[in-house]
Order: C-alpha cells, then sequence, then structure tokens
C-alpha cells in the first residue's frame, strides 16, 4: 500500500515559510509583491481558480489585483491592458487565466507579457531558458511535481521516468525537469502504442492526461512512485478526479499523489513561490 504524498500539507509549509520572508519584504524593500491576474469572462473554473489565487495572495501578505474583463473584450484591448500592467512599476507579475475565449489568440497574449513579470512561465523566454538551462521562471506545475518527489526524498537521478502527457505546460516541462535530474525520460502520448508496457517500465509515472482514471492498476509497476496531475470530473458523482484510478493503484504503488490535494495546491504555492522571485528580481533583493 502506497504512501500518500499530501500536496496540501506540503503547499501550505511552503506558504507559511512565503508568509515569513514577505514579512520581511516591507522594512527591506519598502513594498510587498503584487500579483495582477486578468479574468476574461465567466467560466466557472477560471473564476474558481483565480479567486483560490487571489485567496493565496493575501494568505501570503502580497498583493493581489483582479482584473475581471467582459468576455467580448477584443484582443487589442487585452493587450493594452497587459501593456499597462507591463509598465506599472508597482506589478511584479501577470497572470492571464487560460483558457482565453476564442477570438483571442492566447499565444499572442502570452508573449505580450514582459518575461519578467511571466509568474507562469509560458513567455517562449522563459521556455527557452527552461531547455537551456538557464536563468528564468519555472513552470508552476512542473515545478511542483519536482518538489513533490524532493519533499519524499524520492531519488529520480538513474531512474525510467514515463511522462503520460505532453503539453507545454505539464508533460514537456516536467519530462525536461527530470531528465535535468538525470532520470531516464519517457513521454508518452495519444499516438503511443503499447502504453500499458511503456507504463509499466516506470519507477516514476506522471499522468497529466485529461483523462479519468486512465492510468489503471495493470499499468503500474510494484513499487513505482505515481503522480496524478489530472484534475477531471467524475461523470457519475460530478466530484473531482484525478488521471490515476487511485483506489487499485494505491495498492501497487509505494508513493501516490491524490486528487484534490495533490499536484493542485503545489501549482498554486509555486505560482506564490514564481511571484516572490520575480519581485525580488524587480526590487534587486536575494531571497
Ligand atoms: P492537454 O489536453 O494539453 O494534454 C493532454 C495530453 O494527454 C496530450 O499530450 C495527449 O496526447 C495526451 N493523451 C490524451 N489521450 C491520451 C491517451 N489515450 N493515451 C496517452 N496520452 C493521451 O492537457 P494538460 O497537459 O493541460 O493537462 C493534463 C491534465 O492535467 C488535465 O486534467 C488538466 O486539467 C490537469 N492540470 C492540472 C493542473 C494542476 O494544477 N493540478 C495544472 C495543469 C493541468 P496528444 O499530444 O497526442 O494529443
Amino acid at each position: 500500500m502506497a504512501i500518500i504524498i499530501s500536496g496540501k500539507e506540503l503547499s501550505l509549509q511552503k506558504k507559511e515559510q512565503m508568509k515569513a520572508l514577505v514579512a520581511t519584504f516591507l522594512a527591506k524593500y519598502g513594498r510587498l509583491p503584487k500579483l495582477s491576474v486578468i479574468l476574461v469572462g465567466n467560466n466557472p473554473a477560471s473564476v474558481s481558480y483565480v479567486t483560490g489565487k487571489g485567496k493565496s495572495c493575501v494568505e501570503i501578505g502580497m498583493i493581489n489585483e483582479t482584473i475581471r474583463l467582459d468576455e467580448n473584450i477584443t484582443q487589442d484591448e487585452l493587450l493594452k491592458k497587459i501593456d499597462e500592467l507591463n509598465k506599472d512599476d508597482s506589478v511584479d507579475g501577470i497572470l492571464v487565466q487560460l483558457p482565453l475565449p476564442k477570438h483571442i489568440d492566447s499565444n499572442c497574449v502570452i508573449n505580450a507579457i514582459v518575461p519578467e513579470k511571466d509568474v507562469d512561465g509560458f513567455h517562449p523566454q522563459n521556455v527557452a531558458s527552461l531547455y537551456l538551462k538557464q536563468k528564468g521562471t519555472l513552470p508552476c506545475t512542473p515545478k511542483g511535481i519536482i518538489q513533490v518527489l524532493d519533499s519524499k526524498n524520492i531519488t529520480i537521478e538513474g531512474k525510467r521516468a514515463v511522462v503520460v502527457g505532453r503539453s507545454n505546460i505539464v508533460g514537456l516541462p516536467v519530462a525536461k525537469l527530470l531528465l535535468d535530474r538525470n532520470a531516464t525520460v519517457t513521454v508518452a502520448h495519444s499516438k503511443t502504442s503499447n502504453l500499458t508496457e511503456v507504463c509499466k517500465e516506470a519507477d516514476i509515472l506522471i499522468a497529466a492526461v485529461g483523462k479519468a482514471r486512465f492510468i489503471t492498476a495493470d499499468m503500474v509497476k510494484d513499487g513505482a512512485v505515481v503522480i496524478d496531475v489530472g484534475v477531471n470530473r467524475d461523470e457519475n458523482t460530478g466530484k473531482l478526479c484525478g488521471d490515476v484510478d487511485f483506489d487499485n493503484v494505491k495498492e501497487k504503488a509505494s508513493y501516490i499523489t491524490k486528487v484534490p490535494g495533490g499536484i493542485g495546491p503545489m501549482t498554486i504555492s509555486c505560482l506564490m513561490e514564481n511571484t516572490i522571485e520575480c519581485f525580488l528580481a524587480h526590487v534587486g533583493g536575494n531571497k
């Protein structure tokens, strides 16, 4: 039976540490970090994510500004708002909640945020920094996954890691971070043949698919570490569930994360960490 790694608990510990650090900023730098979040429209999931991010900011003692814009806003108007925030010296981090309405080109919007304020780590310059191992902002979910592994001193070096999913925000960057930590990494996707066999080779299995309970016990090697990134709705109960068939997989894994309470809270705490890092770079301070 696996040990359940609680991302919720770990994120709370991290938040306490950040709160203590932020409490020193006013005296040291004369101001507090400020995160500006742009929400376009009223998508309920996005509203809930943005609310959670704002709440975390306040809990840590940082300043949060949520800018709600009408769903029908033009791309030019949105870009103008981003330009204002880019130029606003009191703003340290800018986040545009995705997905955006269909008439807006998300890439264009992400590219418009100055890399120094891109707390999501999605700007091409930050993506390049990750791949070139240069200083930059790491994307929150992959960063949180590595922190979860490190919190239990799980050895990454020399291990076989399989990442199921190859998105720009989760699958690919977490594969790169695992590679940087000297794992041997396979990235699987919807066209992978013999997915069960591929997954069964994993010492560390990362599920970032977006399909409820997609990873079943027969796909998991005995003693594997299983990290569930998925956030799905159970069709029958309407409750949140992950990409991993938790009840059965936990019997085979050595460590496992849960949904909810796993990678989700870590993503938010890493966003807070990124905001602090952007602030410190902005004011010329050290952590
Ligand atoms: P995407 O939809 O962008 O990517 C899903 C990936 O899964 C794709 O690479 C796709 O392959 C692959 N895939 C789909 N079907 C299969 C299949 N049958 N076999 C193997 N691979 C398959 O999703 P994201 O990466 O954005 O998110 C993944 C999940 O993680 C979602 O549930 C999302 O909600 C959640 N998430 C959670 C976060 C958190 O904070 N906890 C943060 C971000 C995401 P292909 O490329 O071939 O299409």
